[in-house]
């Protein structure tokens, strides 16, 4: 019997879908004010997915005023908090019912492997639950000011709040923000990356198909200059959640400034250091656990393990080991239901991916394994998983952010050293560290300046635990109750007795 995972069936499936194309604006899909589109294109073949609508600064007018108004009809904050929470549920029903479709999207849109699609879906789905929950479980505050007052701290939404998500997890990452924004009663506008629009608009017709009302929820396809920056720089935009690049990240914080102040939440770049300690109680499980952090999502990962510290009298069988573990990892395509790893998400991203392999050798880091484009036949954008061994702290491989499948090995000689080269960083999203000793698990998890640090384990996931960044990694936190505080504002209500 052939089952939902055989080959013939998501190959199937993706030539059979249609695609959705409009901008999703105060309950309609409509065309962009000039009618402008750009194309939407597969990168594990090149081919041309469909054309989808390139919205601009009017049309952001457009979505802003159609969200203003929906959120002072109080048709969405004004209702009874169990109604949010129903729709939002039936929101999550959908998108179930609409799961293979949602993956087949995110899969023919960046490259990622159809199976990890489904995971990511599934993130997604689980996060839409999450908030619906919250939203008639979490209570408000009464002050501790004695019997003659009654002081209330109130949560109130703010209004109108945009989203910029980037492309490597476009429907999860778009889940973090519109999920709790919904959830605390705001209108939201989701601007999905350039390289990945579909999933997005196919929420937005899961949206208007469960009737959350018009204008709540709307969605711009369309480029970071056209559409992100007047959303950034919009009057009327109460807030805006981002995640993305750290150099974008900066200029929203600059477009807030010379704007509204709007309140801005960023979740950036990465450089994270994964930490093998001489004591490491399992170096199988940590040398998996290493790849898989650098090679999932074909490195494409704000998290991404990108700098292996190896505590030297482990180096010699880590190395050997770690490239037994790279072999798991073999480029393929993306609608086969075992491929572990697909295309880059474009051409440009492959480019870049390629001159930071060539700058690695450049600057005499020792190539491991991989470092060459491959399968360039099927017209895709495939670079091989690779690592470089003996990268110097100084070297660009061990500062800056590749976001693609380069790993860098780095030695060192003990918990000080170690300390020391991880944090010596502009970012601080994620650290790991792998020890049997417990003092010195918490020594490094206290002393590592990153916002998630995984002891004997990379990448233990879920939406309960807050997930951002220090430093240049970010500002504020995704998941978890506390990503309620980015959507609403704190009102302080003193009544006299
Ligand atoms: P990446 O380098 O991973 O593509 P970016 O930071 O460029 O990350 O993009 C993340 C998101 O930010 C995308 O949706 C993109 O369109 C948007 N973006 C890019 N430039 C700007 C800008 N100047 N203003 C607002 N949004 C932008």
């Amino acid at each position: 019997m052939s089952s939902d995972r055989s080959p013939e069936n998501w190959k199937a499936r993706a030539a059979s879908l249609s695609l959705p194309q409009q901008a999703y604006i105060g309950g309609r899909f409509v065309d962009t004010a000039d009618e402008a589109l750009f194309e939407s294109r597969n990168p594990a073949n090149g081919q041309l997915n469909t054309k989808v609508a390139a919205c601009s600064a009017e049309d952001v007018n457009r979505a802003v005023l159609a969200a203003r108004q929906a959120f002072a009809a109080k048709t969405w904050a004004g209702r009874k908090p169990q109604y949010r929470r129903a729709m939002l549920l039936k929101l999550a029903d959908a998108m179930e019912a609409a799961k293979d479709e949602l993956a087949l999207l995110e899969t023919l849109d960046v490259g990622k492997p159809i199976r990890f699609a489904q995971d990511d879906v599934k993130g997604a789905i689980a996060t839409f639950r999450y908030y619906a929950e919250a939203v008639d479980k979490v209570y408000g505050e009464i002050g501790p000011t004695g019997d003659q007052d009654l002081s209330l701290i109130l949560r109130e939404p703010l209004g109108v709040v945009a989203a910029i998500v980037p492309w490597n997890f476009p429907l999860l990452m778009a889940a973090w923000k519109v999920a709790p924004a919904l959830a605390m009663g705001n209108a939201v506008i989701l601007k999905p990356a350039e390289q990945s629009p579909l999933s997005a608009l196919k929420l937005a017709e899961l949206v208007a198909q469960v009737g959350i009302p018009d204008g709540i929820f709307n969605v711009l396809p369309g480029f970071g200059e056209a559409v992100g920056k007047p959303l950034a720089l919009h009057m009327d935009v109460n807030a805006l959640a981002f995640t993305g690049s750290t150099e974008v990240g900066k200029l929203i914080l600059q477009y807030a400034g010379q704007s509204n102040m709007k309140r801005v939440s960023l979740e950036c770049g990465g450089k994270s250091p994964h930490i093998l300690m001489a004591d490491c109680p399992d170096l199988d499980a940590a040398i998996n656990s290493a790849a898989t952090a650098i090679f999932y999502n074909q490195g494409e990962v704000c998290t991404a393990g990108s700098r292996l510290f190896v505590q030297e009298s482990l180096r010699e069988a880590a190395l050997e080991k770690l490239q037994a573990a790279t072999r798991y990892w073999q480029p393929g395509d993306p609608l086969l239901p075992d491929t572990t790893f697909g295309s880059l998400v474009d051409e440009t991203q492959m480019q870049r991916v390629l001159g930071y392999i060539e700058q690695g050798q450049r600057e005499q880091a020792s190539l491991l394994t991989g470092g060459r484009r491959v399968l360039e036949e099927t017209g895709g954008f495939y670079v091989e998983p690779t690592v470089f061994d003996r990268v110097s702290q100084q070297a660009t491989l061990a500062r800056e952010e590749i976001f693609g499948p380069v790993l860098s090995v780095i030695g060192f000689e003990d918990i000080n050293e170690a300390l020391h080269l991880a944090n010596d960083s502009i970012y601080g999203l994620a650290a790991g560290v792998w020890t049997s000793d417990l003092s010195t698990a918490m020594r490094m998890a206290r002393g590592l300046e990153a916002g998630l640090i995984w002891v004997n384990g990379w990448d233990a996931d879920n939406i309960t635990v807050p997930f951002g960044g220090y430093k240049q990694s970010g500002i504020g936190r995704d998941r978890s109750l506390h990503a309620l505080e980015k959507y609403s504002e704190m009102k302080s209500v003193w009544m006299r007795l």
